[in-house]
């Protein structure tokens, strides 16, 4: 869609699972399974969204999706198919090859957001996009060479480290090019950034794991994965109403039945204007059992 001078478009890295425990924290699951089902093994299905804006000089790829490059018991536990759809195959419909790609924003490097930052080229890792180059918070790297015991499992070095060299790490917020602003959010992480993009007076957020989803946007609905929850709460406090008042279409990381909604705040609580899905977003999302239901 326009949005601006630019143009903008979500796609999915096909999808993967997590416990639901994991994605709706302190929430307990009567209220949250009737809003998105869960299979035998307690996991729900998200989408791995990519947000690809095209201004009129550059093509701009935010998050990279989980990638090909998990073993298959990590492949299985993390449910990742790529049947339907994966990155590669959504920059080809869109006559795009890696190499077009200029600028690549990692939100954070949790494995489901950096995924296609490198590609296996016979025995070796090599950037996936040989001509972009990277943007991350330097914090964000330095954690995630070395995470804690507690998030240990949500960074895998060969995702990210073998694009290094064409990586710029950044030290706060920051404009990338003109209209798209980089801007940190704590609360996931210590150094997660969210991606503000604007032109015309038009705006879209891209707003990472501090929403993973629509069903996330009621204040106390939060990943369990979070290290600092009430910084988490603390900006979504500040920055759903915000954005509500701005008219910002919203892009969630996760949300397998649309990649965006409008918000409105009414009475102390913001929801999404847009509920329901996004025809055409996932490909195979009227078959899959997990799609969320469309209740609110
Ligand atoms: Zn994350």
């Amino acid at each position: 869609m326009k949005l601006g001078k630019f143009h903008i478009d979500a796609f999915t890295d096909g999808t993967f699972t997590l416990d639901g425990g994991q994605v709706f924290g302190v929430v307990p699951k009567p209220l949250w399974e009737k809003k998105l089902s869960s299979d035998a093994r307690n996991r729900v299905r998200m989408s791995l969204t990519c947000l690809l804006v095209q201004t009129e000089r550059v093509n701009v790829l935010i998050e990279t999706g989980i990638g090909d490059m998990f073993d298959p018991k990590r492949a299985d536990i993390y449910g990742v198919d790529h049947s339907a759809t994966s990155l590669p195959a959504e920059l080809q419909k869109r006559n795009l090859s890696p190499e077009d790609i200029h600028l690549v924003i990692n939100t954070h490097l949790h494995f489901d957001h950096c995924g296609w930052n490198a590609r296996r080229e016979g025995s070796k890792l090599v950037p996936m996009f040989p001509r972009a180059r990277y943007f991350v918070q330097r914090g964000e790297w330095e954690h995630a060479v070395s995470p804690t015991e507690r998030d240990r499992a949500s960074y895998i070095e060969e995702f990210f480290a073998p694009a290094e060299k064409q990586t710029e790490f950044l030290e706060g917020d920051a404009e990338l090019v003109p209209g798209i602003r980089v801007e940190v959010v704590p609360g996931h992480t210590r150094h997660m950034q969210a991606v503000r993009i604007s032109s015309e007076g038009e705006q879209a957020y891209f707003i990472s794991d501090l929403a993973p989803t629509r069903l996330h946007l009621p204040y106390a609905w939060m990943m369990g994965f979070d290290l600092y929850p009430l910084e988490t709460l603390e900006n979504k406090k500040r920055l759903l109403p915000q954005l509500a008042a701005e008219g910002a279409l919203v892009v969630f990381p996760h949300d397998l039945s649309t990649p965006w909604a409008r918000l409105e705040e009414r009475e102390g609580a913001v929801s999404a204007i847009t509920a329901s899905p996004t025809p055409g977003y996932f490909p195979t999302q009227d078959v899959d059992s997990n799609a969320v239901s469309v209740s609110e």
